[in-house]
């Protein structure tokens, strides 16, 4: 039996690390030259620049097959297709983000600025930091938010097909 108390908690600490419920040590902490040569050129200045991509110039503006948007710099899974909707602004939007299944800790993290009187709400990964975009409160129901994200700061990961979706597919 040693083998399997062995496992266990190698398999929790796995499942930890892949659903955003973060002790410090779990954090993506690189230097500026180790991001550089992780992403792209485009990928680095939104992401670690807190810059902004042109509008309508993201690809996955067209996806709308059921999938997961995960982290373009370490993989958090952050929106769910289902809560993916057409804003109109050119940027991919969502109205609600993806919560640790095990705790209920929110996957994307909420920086508030005041922005010219006013307070803006930047996104962030919660593992490793990476700005998303900003939330703002005139988004469709059930939430009411807008997550407005820059499409270079996301990967789509689709789901697997069931049996029947693929047998429809190969006829
Ligand atoms: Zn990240």
């Amino acid at each position: 039996m040693p083998e399997i108390i062995f496992q266990i908690p190698g398999l929790c600490l796995v499942f930890l690390s892949c659903c955003g419920a973060l002790g410090p040590d779990d954090r993506v902490n690189l230097t500026r030259e180790e991001w550089k040569e992780r992403l792209t050129e485009e990928q680095y200045r939104v992401t670690r620049l807190r810059g902004t991509e042109r509008s309508f110039t993201s690809e996955l503006l067209d996806v709308h097959e059921d999938g997961t948007y995960k982290c373009v710099c370490c993989d958090l899974e952050l929106f769910g297709s289902e809560t993916k909707f057409n804003s109109g602004t050119g940027w991919p939007s969502f109205y609600e983000s993806l919560k640790c299944p095990i705790d209920g800790s929110d996957n994307v993290e909420l920086i508030k600025h005041m922005h010219f009187g006013r307070t803006n709400i930047e996104t962030r990964c919660r593992r490793c930091g990476a700005h998303l975009g900003h939330r703002f409160d005139d988004g469709p129901p059930p939430t009411g938010h807008r997550y407005c994200i820059n499409g270079v700061a996301l990967t789509f990961e689709a789901s697997p097909k069931t049996d029947t979706e693929q047998e429809i597919e190969d006829n």
